[in-house]
């Protein structure tokens, strides 16, 4: 029903194994059809609480659901599906020798095949703006475009939440505009760690900002960046 979140994040605490405790009881809810802009200083928490979400890492105290599923070992691969995390270097997706491989790994992973793997390959593709590309190699690709690819690989698993750290960092002005128009363009939800405020305010109508480990704000993104004394305290810079 749509009563349940799209995401739902409760006390979690992790510890990486030099004892650093990065996150320290996150709690955050997304409903369906949000997009939330998460930031925050270097070293906040962010990247390790987004490698949360689909259980690459496994937190020490806390739960998470998604669409009402709890991340937990028995249900991964199925979390995996909905969980469409994108990371901040778009290398770490692509190794095939094209585009389109590299596009149908993931739905043919969940045993998608035959005439729906291409037709949802040619969707990802369309929706990000580079069908004409599928038969090059990901490596003669810019860096705008390589990014657009890796949203790709992860728009053909149709997951029910997109989370993207960092999505517009080294990007020309040029290619930073056209990823922001594709993700306006998607719907859907969306979770979206970024550095860059005015992306968060185009993109995402609200945010939390994370310090410590912690929620410590969380709004509406214009209301939070018109906030000087929120963004000195946590060094976020417009
Ligand atoms: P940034 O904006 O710089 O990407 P972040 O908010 O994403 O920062 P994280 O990368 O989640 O922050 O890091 C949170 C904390 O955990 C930092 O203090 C970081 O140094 C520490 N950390 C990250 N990875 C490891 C690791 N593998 N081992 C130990 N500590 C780590």
């Amino acid at each position: 029903p749509d009563t349940v979140p799209a995401l739902e994040v409760r006390g979690l605490v992790f510890r990486y194994p030099d004892g650093h405790r990065a996150l320290d009881g996150i709690d955050l809810k997304v409903e369906r059809g949000e997009r939330v802009a998460v930031l925050g200083p270097n070293g906040a928490g962010k990247t390790t609480m987004t490698l949360h979400l689909n259980g690459v890492l496994r937190a020490e105290a806390g739960e998470i659901s998604v669409g009402g599923l709890p991340v937990r070992e028995e249900n991964l691969k199925e979390i995996r599906r909905r969980v469409g995390l994108v990371f901040q270097d778009p290398d770490d997706q692509l190794f095939m020798p094209t585009v389109r491989e590299d596009v149908a790994f993931g739905p043919a992973n969940f045993g998608v095949r035959g005439a729906e793997l291409e037709q949802r390959v040619q969707a990802a593709l369309e929706a990000v703006g580079m069908a004409a590309h599928a038969h090059r190699s990901p490596l003669h690709l810019s860096g705008g475009q390589r990014r657009r690819v890796a949203l790709a690989t992860v728009l053909a698993c149709q997951p029910e939440i997109l989370v993207l750290d960092e999505p517009s960092s080294n990007l020309e002005p040029v290619a930073r505009r056209e990823l922001a128009e594709v993700l306006l363009g998607l719907g859907g939800t969306m979770l979206m760690v970024t550095h860059d405020l005015p992306y968060a305010l185009q993109l995402c109508p609200r945010s939390v900002v994370i310090d410590n480990g912690r929620v410590v704000a969380d709004g509406p993104t214009e209301q939070l960046l018109a906030d000087a004394e929120l963004l000195a305290a946590h060094r976020l810079e417009l």
